[in-house]
């Protein structure tokens, strides 16, 4: 039987996507990049775009659904997203209502052969998720663009054996650096994103659950760096003895290409 995987296509501020495979059934999460690129990084991974069974959106902030448009044109591929969030996007692509899904957040659904689950995500956008792809034997757990960790967040992700987690920040460099006083706030706030010290708890607890793989995602370009995130969240791992490498296979996503495909369970 073929293995579930997952490979991000991009991720950081300047734009998310990623796929999620078993072989069979094909599953974007988000279209934060243009569509060109990503029909070239699917057809280098051995996907023809137009067999992808589905696109899950996690919310409608321009890096997870700037190639939304010119994807749903081209291909008119299926679009699940929230309900808050299927209004949002309506406003935005004219002929979308025609594909999209929506749901509610905390029901399960299928698309092709996966078993998909939402869940709530604090974020300054209404209905903002964050999602898992099973295959009934393995599940992934996606999570970014999360001001704080949440009940819902953590019952989410529970038995995910592969975890994409928010490392946006660092937070003294953020403090210091030149962003503006708002901006600052919102990225600090209950409802902005995770730093990479609040990512490395998340990762900590995922982990003693069972999770085998993360990868560390949505980097901020100006306040962090693929080191700083990895150090603090392997510092934090090893301060509960587990070692990176041994015990977990721990990778930051790269910022604008493809990363490695990576197994689920
Ligand atoms: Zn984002
Ligand atoms: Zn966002």
């Amino acid at each position: 039987m073929d293995l579930l995987e997952l490979c991000t296509l991009a991720s950081g501020s300047s734009g998310n996507c990623a796929l999620a495979t078993d072989g069979r059934t094909h599953i974007l999460i988000d279209a934060g990049i243009s569509a060109r690129r990503i029909c070239r990084s699917l057809t280098d991974l051995g996907v023809e775009p137009r067999s992808v069974s589905g696109i899950l959106i996690t919310h409608e902030h321009s890096d997870h659904i700037c190639g939304l448009a010119t994807l749903t044109k081209q291909l008119r591929l299926p679009v699940y997203a929230s309900r808050s969030t299927g209004r949002q996007l309506s406003y935005r692509i004219a002929f979308l209502e025609e594909v999209l899904r929506p749901f509610q957040p905390g029901e399960a659904f299928a698309v092709g052969d996966l078993e998909i689950g939402a869940f709530p995500t604090p974020h300054d956008t209404a209905g903002s998720c964050g999602y898992t792809v099973s295959d009934g034997r393995h599940k992934l757990a996606v999570v970014t663009d999360l001001g704080h960790v949440t009940e819902e967040v953590r019952a989410g992700i529970q038995g995910a054996a592969l975890l994409v987690a928010e490392a946006n920040h660092d937070v003294e460099w953020l403090q210091s650096g030149p962003y503006p006083y708002h901006l600052k706030r919102r990225i600090l706030g209950d409802f902005g994103h995770l730093s990479n010290e609040a990512g490395a708890d998340l990762v900590a607890e995922a982990v003693e659950g069972g999770a085998r793989t993360v990868l560390l995602a949505h980097l901020s370009a100006e306040n962090n760096t693929p080191a700083r995130a990895y150090g603090v969240v392997s510092s934090a791992l090893e301060r509960r003895g587990v070692l990176p490498g041994r015990d977990v296979l721990l990778e930051v996503a790269p910022r604008s290409g493809p990363g490695p495909r990576r197994a689920v369970g």
